[in-house]
């Protein structure tokens, strides 16, 4: 199935077993990909669900649901400090791939920038070109940005951790390796900005219960870190 094109579609476009194909979705298939009548397309909704289906007219008919599984075993959410310049496009693009279920922009005491609403939608669309790349059944939710202290709270988790260079913490894959890791339950990372944490932010989070953890002895950048910890996660799950 790998090779038939991929479509993300919005679950309302979906009813009894026929898709409503928008104009874009359309002119894609038909203009681009040179689609005929009767040629198969996945459609996606991102939500979990992959459809096996047949082109006819302006609709896709639905021929079966696939069981896909590409999902990592426990959903993963990063609170991460909005980095300079671009470089958060490629954060979003590769933690899509590694699996990740949740980013919180996050504007933190040393974070410059608040990004415009254009900069939200273009993550999210980043976020759907990379799940379909990486054929993941999950679109990645990119929320709104929020402060710290309101993205600190914005998921009930018991696996909390925050990731601090300085210091001498234990490993994030020391307790990734624990038994019991994947529950129903879901990790929570936080990754500072380039000027690094304020002690006030930290010992905040040790106060709500995020353990601070190292990735290592080399400092990383702001855009490297995220990277590396759903690496760790993916290895310690998938291994
Ligand atoms: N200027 C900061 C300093 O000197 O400590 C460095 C900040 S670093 C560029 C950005 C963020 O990446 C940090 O706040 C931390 O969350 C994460 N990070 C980078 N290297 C790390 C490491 N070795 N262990 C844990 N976290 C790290």
């Amino acid at each position: 199935m790998a090779q038939l094109q991929r479509i993300v579609i919005s679950p309302e476009q979906l009813q009894e077993q026929k898709i409503s194909l928008t104009p874009e979705q359309l002119h894609y298939l038909v203009r681009v990909l040179r689609s005929h009548d009767g040629d198969k397309f996945i459609a996606i909704d991102g939500t979990g669900n992959w459809w096996l289906t047949q082109l006819q007219g302006e609709s896709g008919i639905v021929i079966e649901l696939l069981d896909v599984n590409t999902e990592l075993p426990i959903a993963v959410s990063l609170l991460l400090a909005l980095p300079k310049g671009n470089g958060f496009d490629d954060v979003i693009r590769a933690c899509t791939e590694l699996g990740v279920t949740n980013i919180v922009p996050m504007l933190s005491d040393r974070t410059l920038l608040k990004p415009s609403p254009q900069k939200l939608e273009r993550w999210r669309k980043i976020a759907i070109e990379a799940a379909e790349q990486s054929e993941r059944t999950m679109i990645p939710t990119i929320l709104e940005p929020m402060s710290f202290y309101s993205a600190l709270s914005s998921f009930p988790s018991t696996q909390k951790y925050i990731c601090e260079g300085r210091g001498n913490h234990s490993h994030l894959l020391s307790y990734l390796q624990k038994p019991g890791i994947i529950t129903n339950d879901q990790i929570i990372i936080a990754i500072g900005p380039e000027g690094g944490w304020t002690e006030a932010e930290l010992e905040l989070a040790i106060t709500g219960g995020y353990q601070p953890v190292s990735l290592g002895k080399r400092i990383l950048r702001a855009i490297t870190a995220p990277i590396v910890a759903l690496s760790l996660i993916s290895a310690a799950c998938e291994v």
